[in-house]
């Protein structure tokens, strides 16, 4: 059997996957098991951050593997700690807690938000949310076609319509500690919420002694054009998580504590077996570096030139998102869209009835435009 049918017939049955088997890549070039070359526009989802097999990167991963590729967390190891120094040093957070995933770093912000703030047990998350797969998780999506099958769902959460401060405000009550929000819902279309909402619902939490938790998981590591989106919206988030592009291709999950909530979680209150694992955290270190004012400029410009060049297509109804998360509301089905493209040799994503486009932030520009190119035929 070939990859594709031993996979059917072995790997369980949650993902319609599209008839490709990629063997190798390089920068933002893949190429599959027929030898036929693509251009990735989507970094795995936003996961690739410096693209493909980047030499400098897997040399400092590779490097610390044959260091020392585990300790558990009973020990200390030094990536682990100058990671949590670097993001803590670029952001103004006062510790990280590190897992493995994005929704095991949502997992520990609604954990530490429920144990800040004992006797208050509500969260507030927004319609149309994607906060993760684990039964807390998916509970705090906003998405209740998602939530069907897996009944009886915890308790403790309650949603709100993204943009509308009187819809949060009437939901408010004495039961509520925290508001849990994407700055750009990332699964549900790439939907930016607007800058006047965001610092309304962080005065609203001030004002009420709750909580305000941003889910970076997506928009961090420099996707937006600044190293957290959030750092563009004039707020002070209490808790922040972040993982997809946070060790550019490893599996890293981070949650960041404000002075706020810094001391919150306490010995034996929450933990990992291989969160902030030394070759993730080195993978991550490197990435972090190479996320400097230069390349995070370079995301905001290129974010504009793929603007620039769909603005006006007739197969456009409108672009959304910020830096390089970028959504294209088309005339066409996106899902044909980036069905033909696939077949062009462009690897693009959906997100709900929208075409996604998530490059690695380091795409050459010709790169960028020739995949640009191909995706204008088939608008
Ligand atoms: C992908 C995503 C998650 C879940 O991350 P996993 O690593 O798949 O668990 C959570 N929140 C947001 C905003 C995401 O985009």
């Amino acid at each position: 059997m070939n990859t594709q049918q031993l996979s059917e017939q072995y790997v369980a049955t949650t993902y319609a996957r599209f008839p490709v088997t990629f063997t190798h890549g390089k920068g933002s070039q893949l190429w599959d098991d027929a030898g036929k070359e693509y251009i990735d526009l989507g970094s795995g989802i936003a996961v690739n951050t410096l693209g493909h097999a980047d030499e400098t990167w897997a040399n400092a991963v590779h490097a610390q593997l044959l260091q020392v590729s585990h300790t558990s967390n009973l020990y200390y190891t030094a990536p682990q700690a100058e990671l949590a120094q670097a993001l803590c040093t670029r952001t103004g957070m006062s510790r990280v807690f590190f897992s493995n995933s994005g929704a095991e770093a949502n997992e520990c912000m609604i954990k530490t938000a429920r144990k800040w703030g004992a006797g208050r047990s509500t969260i507030i998350t927004l319609e149309g949310s994607f906060h993760g797969r684990t039964i807390a998780t998916l509970t705090a999506t906003g998405q209740p076609a998602m939530h069907g099958d897996f009944a009886p769902l915890p308790a403790g959460f309650k949603y709100a319509k993204p943009n509308d401060i009187a819809d949060l405000q009437a939901k408010l009550d004495e039961t509520c500690r925290a508001v849990m929000m994407e700055l750009v819902q990332g699964e549900s279309g790439v939907l930016t919420l607007d800058k006047d909402y965001v610092q309304a619902v962080a005065q609203l939490c001030k004002a009420n002694n709750m909580l305000l938790l941003i889910d970076e998981v997506q928009t961090g590591n420099g996707r937006c054009g600044s190293l957290f989106a959030w750092q563009q919206f004039g707020i002070a988030p209490d808790i922040v998580s972040t993982a997809k592009g946070l060790a550019g291709g490893l599996p890293l999950g981070a949650t960041m504590f404000a002075a706020s909530t810094a001391d919150t979680l306490t010995h034996g209150t929450h933990g990992s077996t291989f969160g902030g694992n030394p070759a993730c955290c080195a993978g991550a270190l490197h990435v972090l570096n190479r996320l400097d004012d230069t390349l995070l400029a370079d995301v905001q410009a290129k974010g504009e030139a793929v603007r620039a060049a769909l603005q006006g297509h007739p197969g456009v109804k409108g672009i959304s998102g910020m830096g390089l998360m970028i959504g294209i509301e088309t005339v066409r089905p996106a899902k044909d869209i980036v069905a033909d493209c696939l077949a062009q040799g462009v690897v693009l994503l959906t997100a709900k009835d929208k075409v996604r486009l998530l490059p690695a932030l380091n795409i050459p520009m010709a790169q960028l435009q020739k995949g640009l190119d191909i995706l204008a035929k088939y608008l």
